[in-house]
């Protein structure tokens, strides 16, 4: 999302995703769950548009976002949930810290440490 102008749309809701710090798939990106190779390839979507990921996000500058159904984070295994949401939470604050440096990182640069070691 360097050129974060160019607005790529959300394919839930079909609005300009802009900013990394709104985006579902720089989120998915930093915590390793989407890789660089297919970084491109994905489609953009909201955080907030993705329930099933935001609703694990831990953050004052993210109002919670509530899931109903069978992955609910509430109806989850605790420890599972837990452990996601600290994941999901991390990752988010990652994206802010990225989206206020002055001198702007490459894209590989973005993930959190152990992910970028893992991919070493
Ligand atoms: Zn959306």
């Amino acid at each position: 999302m360097a050129k974060c102008d160019e607005g790529y749309l959300c394919e839930v809701c079909g609005q300009p995703v802009q900013g990394l710090t709104t985006s579902a798939l720089y989120l998915q990106y930093v915590i390793g769950w989407v890789d660089p190779e297919t970084l491109h390839t994905r489609r953009e979507c909201h955080i907030r548009c993705q329930p099933s990921l935001a609703q694990f996000i831990d953050d004052e500058r993210f109002s919670a976002v509530l899931m109903d159904g069978d992955f609910d984070r509430r109806q989850l295994d605790q420890r599972f949930a837990t452990d996601r949401a600290e994941l999901v939470s991390r990752g988010y604050r990652r994206l802010h810290e990225l989206q206020k440096k002055r001198t702007s990182p490459t894209v590989q640069e973005y993930p959190l440490p152990e992910v970028i070691a893992r991919w070493r």
